[in-house]
């Protein structure tokens, strides 16, 4: 099984960034991720304002995926996701939801003991370790990793998790797939600006599904009972937009109903969520249960 170091990161999602490993379709992984601040803070006393920005939210990888193809989708397959000993909060003055209430930029530790997370002496809570950037290279312009696009980046979705199926559509020779930004917990919205940011080692599958008949715009997550559409744009409602048209589509090409009907279908069962609502582009999922796509013996795609 290859083993990847979270020496080898990368800053941006960009077609030139040359692969640092070539795997076979359907070869496990075990990919070490670095946290958000690159290993900049290591306590307290290192503030978020301090630290190199062009350093931030790095992602292992590129990893090229043999035969994969623009038009191909790429499944990520999470096996698990084992979180690091020690974790960080950041809380900065005009970011976030609360910025307006944060006087100065602060670092909290965050220690990770017996599958917990220590938010403070009396409370704790259980981890649910999540991936917040994970994604393919586009074929256009380099996205920043911290920066969100068709090709996935920085969702900050916490049902990229352990047991989750991430299908993406190929948009370069090879996919060049990368992922980083672990958390050890995240509520959803993200709203002081961060989860319980940690380094991570995360076991993967990288499959293929050569020429798809539904090639799905952006990316898709498929979890134990849900499968998951994921948009964003500039405000929530575009997001939301954007998500619940993927689904419709989704919907309207796996299974035998009708624009209408599915509209009411998602409307009766569809649960619309945010991811976050932080970074300049945010981004919102709608969840449907799983078995809407059984009819046709496999769950989809
Ligand atoms: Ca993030
Ligand atoms: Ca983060």
């Amino acid at each position: 099984m290859y083993k990847i170091s979270k020496e080898n990161v990368f800053f941006e999602f960009n077609k030139e960034n040359k692969p640092i490993l070539e795997v076979n379709p359907g070869e496990d992984l075990i990919i070490e991720t670095d946290d958000c601040f690159r290993s900049q803070i290591k306590g307290e006393n290192d503030l978020v304002t301090a630290i190199d920005f062009s350093k931030v939210n790095p992602a292992t990888g590129p990893i090229a995926v043999k035969g994969a193809m623009p038009g191909d989708i790429l499944v990520v397959d999470i096996m698990d996701i084992i979180v690091d000993k020690k974790g960080f909060m950041v809380a900065i003055p005009e970011e976030g939801a609360f910025g307006h209430h944060i006087s100065e930029p602060i670092t909290r530790v965050i220690n990770i003991e017996d599958g917990f997370f220590i938010f403070s002496d009396d409370m704790k809570f259980p981890l649910n370790p999540m991936i917040g950037v994970i994604g393919v290279t586009p074929s256009g312009k380099p996205v920043p990793c911290g920066e969100i696009g068709n090709h996935g980046g920085n969702m900050d979705a916490k049902i990229i998790q352990k047991g989750s199926k991430l299908y993406f559509k190929v948009q370069v020779e090879g996919a060049l797939f990368g992922l980083g930004d672990a958390h050890a917990g995240m509520g959803d919205g993200e709203s002081v600006i961060c989860g319980v940011e940690i380094p991570a080692v995360v076991t993967l599958k990288l499959d293929l599904i050569k020429k798809p008949d539904f090639l799905p715009e952006r990316p898709i997550v498929e979890t134990s009972d849900r499968v998951i559409c994921i948009g964003h744009g500039k405000t929530m409602d575009e997001a939301s937009e954007v998500a619940l048209e993927d689904m419709l589509k989704l919907i309207t090409n796996k299974t035998d109903l009708n624009k209408t009907d599915a509209s009411m279908l998602i409307s009766a069962v569809g649960d619309l969520k945010v991811c976050q609502i932080v970074d300049p582009q945010k981004t919102m999922r709608v969840e449907v249960p799983k078995s809407i796509f059984s009819k046709k013996g496999e769950y989809y795609l």
